[in-house]
């Protein structure tokens, strides 16, 4: 006999939907769900979505008529779209998918106790309001903080920027900043229960605290954190160039803990473009603050994203941003072509430039950034590196762990170096993935 219900749960997107998706797990727990990987044994369904692209939209319908089929055979299953396609698409998503039960935007996870016992009785219902104030912060419980070695933790959500092709401002809202005070107190709580790496979460997370002129700046909020004992290493995402501050950038020669690595999508080398982006900087403000970074950190690894083929990109500005990948030597990227979403600035503007152009030009840049990334991966043999270790590889057998500069890294030891900082002779350099020895 069935002894407890069952959550099958799948997060599309970044890493405030793998956040959001840690709390519905824990807010699932409290009203008796425990989690299957196989949905056909599932009593609810739930999907974290993200709208980013178009293809990340078509994907949850695509999926959603997986489920329809499972629905068929299980009447009593649950199904529920959360996250950014929903907020999106509200009403439309439950007339377009007739079989789901629940629709819950990106501030209204918290009523999703409520919302799934509902639909336990049989109710339908969306919730998709925004919640303009720092108590979108409070509703949500404290997150399952029973394992992991490294955590997220959300410090702030929304956007003001309004890039012009960037859904994020319309389904995650305005920004706000939660209270440092409470920040430090759930780090505190991660570290009390083993955590030793927390990376500091929101959609433009170096404009934290802006307007709050009692709480510390995104500086001072990183050296609030650096002093919780028990947490050896600090990362943060995502970073906007506009708002990286110098004091901001000193914090990486200041804070021992900050570990050396910053995630900072340029999106462009045109500054044409960037400013048909409404990016807010130039190439050459970019490039500044990139060297800005190398002086204050050498051994700083940046990763960015590029969107490629957006309306007017021609071929000489497509030269610029690949010129960008030399001047900065990336150590990642993330690149796509550039996917109208509907009710932004940009998808109203011309683009007369074929698919296919585009597909090439990004054949071009992720070639060029894989070589990059492997010369990286091999230059870094014979260095020692500090790898956090946190836990078992993929395959099981051996550890795998993450170097200060984001690295994954494979290595031979003991389990109980799990959540352990440990210097690591990086012996061998893959596309992928550094390979390396523990020193004792
Ligand atoms: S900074 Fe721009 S790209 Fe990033 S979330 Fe805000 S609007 Fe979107």
């Amino acid at each position: 006999m069935k002894q407890e219900k069952m959550l099958y749960l799948e997060t599309f997107g970044c890493q405030m939907n793998v956040s959001d998706s840690e709390k519905i797990v824990a807010l699932m727990k409290g009203i008796g769900y425990g989690r299957t990987e196989d949905p056909r044994q599932a009593d609810l369904i739930l999907l974290n979505t993200c709208s980013i692209r178009a293809k990340a939209e078509q994907r949850v319908y695509g999926h959603l008529g997986k489920f329809k089929s499972i629905k068929s055979r299980n009447p009593r299953l649950i199904i529920g779209v959360g996250g950014c396609v929903a907020q999106q698409e509200g009403e439309r998503l439950l007339q377009k998918a007739p079989f789901v039960n629940l629709v819950f935007g990106t501030h209204n996870i918290h009523l999703l106790q409520e919302m799934v016992s509902g639909a336990e009785r049989g109710e339908r219902r969306i919730e998709t309001d925004f919640i303009d104030d720092e108590k979108r912060f409070d509703l949500f419980p404290a997150t399952d903080v029973e394992a992991g070695v490294t955590r997220f933790v959300t410090v702030m959500q929304g956007c003001d920027n309004f890039c012009s092709y960037c859904i994020v401002p319309h389904v995650r809202g305005r920004e706000i900043s939660r209270s440092a005070a409470k920040i430090v107190e759930e780090i505190r709580a991660l570290a009390a229960a083993g955590v030793t790496e927390v990376t500091l979460l929101g959609q433009n997370v170096n404009s934290y605290g802006r307007g709050g002129a009692d709480e510390p700046d995104f500086p001072g909020l990183l050296r609030m954190v650096a002093e919780v004992d028990g947490i050896e290493r600090i990362r943060f995402t995502t970073s906007h160039p506009k708002d990286l501050s110098d004091t901001l950038v000193y914090c990486f020669s200041q804070i021992n803990k900050l570990a050396p690595h910053i995630h900072l999508p340029a999106q462009s080398g045109s500054d044409r473009i960037l400013k048909a982006m409404n990016r807010g900087y130039t190439r050459t403000e970019y490039l500044r603050k990139v060297a800005l970074l190398k002086q204050a950190c050498p051994e700083i690894q940046i990763t960015g994203d590029i969107i490629v083929g957006f309306p007017g990109e021609d071929e000489a500005a497509f030269a610029e941003t690949l010129t960008l990948l030399d001047e900065v030597g990336y150590a990642d990227l993330f690149s796509f072509v550039y996917s109208p979403r509907p009710g932004t600035q940009a998808a109203e503007l011309e683009d007369s430039t074929e698919y296919a152009v585009k597909q090439q030009r990004l054949d071009r840049l992720q070639q060029k950034q894989k070589r990059s990334t492997l010369e990286l991966n091999r230059s870094l043999v014979g260095t020692v590196q500090q790898v956090l270790v946190e836990g078992a590889s993929s395959t099981g057998d051996c550890l795998f762990g993450r170097t200060g500069g984001n690295r994954g890294t494979l290595l031979d030891g003991a389990p109980s170096l799990a959540g352990k900082v440990i210097p690591v002779r990086i012996v061998e350099g893959l596309q992928t993935l550094l390979k390396g020895e523990v020193l004792h």
